[in-house]
């Protein structure tokens, strides 16, 4: 199997096109997006990168007829949705109908309740199952990658796990007083929101950005991690046996806050419509439009991003905690790829992710989290793929 369509064509999508190209297992690729001129420049720039030449096309995934006639017309095996979180169901949908197996990087979203959660996307199981198809979900860095080490840490690393922190830093320099690193409005709601951790079988809420700690981020240094929500909690808190606790932080600077609070207390974070000038505009998506696409700030981007497990257990009877990460560098992705370290980050384990469905390591029709399956080849992939990782024990 080496057919692939690949749907959405910004920051992420132009590391997955590339990846795509480099990766011994696809030869025959479509980039599909809205905007086509997007698709064709991305496919420029493969070619002069790698001298692979890929199909374009347009398509709005809103539209599952739509969709499904594109999927029809190219014949892919697997369809790698890397457009918004918006598109889930309407894509997991086509797949079954055009009869091709699925994968995506982030949960699906309402757009009009500021809300994560898999259980839209679980209750296509059956029908997956049925028709003998593959949905692989949250295939990127966090969720991806993060269940990934937890399942490594379950399978190769621990005899019991009692608790997970997923860290999270990016400790990178863009040069902008204020700008998000994947698209704006995602990234926003995903702050904005209440904190959420999981505990004893119970999920506690925070205040948004409530709780704080410090952490030495290898290869970034001491930085401040918040406590967020993050979707791949949802799933491991499940499938991690034994569990007592899960949390996930990201860090902020203080310039990235400050603006936060100026934004929040003037309603620009606002998904609720308002009318101007005769228009109804949402004001998340008007402040969207002032701000840097995420794939241009790549070019002058400096520092790394650094983010990993820390998983607290026993190891034949006695204590143990290690820290399972990777550390990425915004400058060097930018040279191989013409992306930025976020984008990157996301990018490659889709790619990877697309790999194990390809070769049929992971293709037990149904619909799967990432630690549903076996780790290991998905590790052993990653850090050839451009993500090494490490075990530090602590
Ligand atoms: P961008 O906003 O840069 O790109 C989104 C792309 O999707 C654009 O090309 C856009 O097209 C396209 N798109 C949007 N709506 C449609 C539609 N209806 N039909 C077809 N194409 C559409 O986002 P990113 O590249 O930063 O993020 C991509 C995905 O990756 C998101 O789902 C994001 O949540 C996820 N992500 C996951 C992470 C992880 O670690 N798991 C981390 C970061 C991101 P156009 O430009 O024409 O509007």
């Amino acid at each position: 199997m080496t057919k692939v369509l690949q749907i959405g064509a910004g920051g992420v999508g132009t590391v997955v096109a590339h990846k795509l190209a480099m990766s011994p297992v696809f030869t025959d690729i479509m980039l599909a997006s809205r905007t086509v001129s997007k698709c064709d420049d991305i496919a420029a720039s493969v070619k002069g990168k790698t001298g692979v030449t890929i199909a374009t096309a347009s398509v709005d995934a809103d539209n599952v007829a739509q969709t499904v006639e594109l999927i029809k017309s190219f014949g892919p095996d697997l369809v790698i949705n890397v457009a918004l979180p918006y598109q889930d169901l309407t894509l997991m949908e086509a797949c079954l109908q055009a009869g091709v197996h699925y994968l995506d990087t982030a949960n699906y979203e309402h757009p009009d309740t500021a809300k994560f959660e898999y259980k839209e996307q679980w209750a296509f199981q059956e029908r997956f199952k049925e028709a003998g198809l593959t949905a692989l979900l949250g295939s990127g860095f966090d969720p991806g990658v993060t269940n990934m080490f937890c399942a490594h840490a379950q399978k190769n690393l621990f005899d019991t796990i009692e608790t997970i922190d997923i860290l999270d830093c990016n400790g990178g320099d863009h040069g902008h007083p204020f700008a998000t690193n994947f698209n704006p409005e995602i990234n926003i709601r995903e702050i904005t929101a209440n904190g959420r951790y999981w505990e004893n079988g119970k999920w506690i809420e925070t205040e948004p950005l409530e709780q704080s700690m410090m952490f030495d981020f290898p290869g970034v240094g001491e930085r401040k991690a918040f406590l967020l929500y993050h979707e791949e909690m949802e799933s491991l808190c499940q499938n991690i046996k034994g569990l007592k606790r899960i949390r996930f932080w990201m860090t902020f600077g203080e310039a990235y806050l400050k603006h936060l609070d100026v934004i929040q207390n003037l309603g620009l974070d606002s998904i609720k419509p308002i009318e101007f000038q005769g228009q109804q505009i949402v004001p998340i998506q008007f402040l969207q439009a002032l701000l840097p696409d995420p794939a241009s700030l790549a070019p002058n981007y400096t520092g790394k991003t650094s983010i990993g497990c820390l998983v607290k257990g026993t190891k034949d009877g006695k204590e143990r905690t290690s820290f399972i990460y990777n550390i990425c560098d915004h400058e060097e992705t930018y040279k191989e790829v013409g992306a930025q370290a976020v984008s990157y980050t996301t990018g490659v384990p889709a790619v990877v992710g697309a790999e194990m469905i390809a070769t049929g390591k992971w293709r037990q029709p149904g619909v799967w989290n990432m630690e549903q399956n076996d780790p290991d080849p998905f590790l052993e992939r990653l850090g050839p793929s451009g993500l090494p990782w490490h075990v530090m024990d602590m």
